[in-house]
């Protein structure tokens, strides 16, 4: 088994964790709904057919330690057999904590494993609870495991695999994942985002790296409301030449589905067209460059209707087909004046990446 192929990675077992918020608060739609849906939406619509379907294993807690602080690893065992509590900003325990994480974790892991062997061109695990919000130290944000962080470190291990750039596409800044390779010259980290210039917080795109680590990190924060336009320019003017550049022999990808414009918790404004342009580029990028592959991994996206489309859209853009047209396409007004503001703030990215290299 070998080539273009695509394998898929799912949860045994849903697991049982999930934020116990009752009312429609952000916490409240990170549930095992998510992934069981959305699977259910794929099987039906046949955007799994030919691809190769595996179980996710429970990975172990020395996994998790190659990435995160005794410190954190103990904290979300500890808080699990408590069975609530909080470990963090919007991050909550409950008795299936601990085994969910290690089923997310266990799901990126094999993902990885397919590509780095040769088994698949492209994995796409579809795990949750996300990861890109964990630090070194610190949960947040929904996240316990930087589920892809540790499978790029694992990725790195094996002797043809030096290099790795990271994409991530979810509505919120990669925070996690940028501190863990905040200085680290073998990992590239690039995140789209979105961002805001009145009230700043981290995510900006002075955020450059540090030492060996300088140039590595390349943040792309776009304006609330950003429109598929935006999300082209940015993938088109700054992440595939930046990949291009770093050369890297690994892509792996935190795939979060919440910039989408029906999502409860983003605020960006595209549908399942940008999800598969970004999986066309993707495709692009890996087969012109040599690369080994790349795999996916879910982070975020809550609308339980809406996920299911927009990930049928990267696995079509991954396959390199044609943009497939799907029920959550609508047609909405776009905003010159905000295209034009995101221009001019990519601008300012790419003139920030030629100052840090
Ligand atoms: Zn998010």
């Amino acid at each position: 088994m070998s080539g273009d192929e695509i394998s898929f990675v799912t949860l045994p077992q849903s697991g049982d964790h999930r934020q116990p918020f009752p009312k429609p608060h952000i916490e409240a739609f990170e549930t095992p709904l998510r992934t069981d849906m959305a699977l259910d939406y794929l099987e039906k619509a046949g955007a799994l057919d030919g691809v190769d379907r595996l179980d996710a294993m429970e990975a172990t807690l020395e996994d998790a330690l190659h990435v995160h602080s005794a410190y954190l690893v103990d904290a979300v065992s500890i808080m699990s057999d408590l069975g609530s509590g909080f470990l963090g900003e919007a991050s909550y325990a409950s008795p299936d904590l601990l085994l969910s994480s290690l089923f997310a974790l266990g799901g990126a892991l094999e993902a990885s494993k397919q590509v780095v062997s040769g088994d698949a061109r492209h994995a796409f695990a579809l795990v949750r609870p996300p990861g890109h919000h964990a630090s070194t130290s610190n949960p947040g944000g929904l996240c316990y495991f930087n589920n892809v962080a540790i499978a790029v470190k694992q990725a790195l291990s094996k002797k043809h695999i030096n290099r790795v750039s990271i994409l991530d596409f979810d509505n919120h800044f990669g925070n996690g994942t940028a501190e863990i390779f905040y200085t680290d010259a073998s990992v590239q980290c690039l995140s789209i985002h979105e961002y805001n210039y009145e009230s700043f917080g981290i995510g900006h795109y002075e955020e450059v790296g540090h030492g060996e680590g300088r140039g590595t990190n390349i943040n792309i924060p776009l304006l609330e409301s950003s429109h598929d336009d935006s999300y082209n320019s940015a993938m088109e003017n700054i992440v595939k030449p930046a990949i291009q550049s770093f050369e890297p022999d690994l892509i792996a990808v935190s795939a979060g589905y919440d910039p989408h414009f029906a999502d409860p918790v983003g605020n960006m404004d595209v549908d399942s067209r940008t999800f598969w342009m970004i999986g066309k580029s993707i495709q692009e990028l890996v087969s012109k460059l040599g690369v080994k592959g790349s795999f996916w991994v879910l982070e975020g996206g809550y609308n339980l209707f809406t996920l299911g489309p927009s990930i049928h859209g990267s696995l079509e853009g991954l396959r390199g087909n044609s943009k497939p047209s799907l029920w959550d396409q609508v047609d909405r007004h776009v905003h010159e004046e905000l295209l034009s503001d995101n221009l001019e703030i990519i601008e300012k990215v790419l003139e920030t990446i030629s100052r840090s290299l």
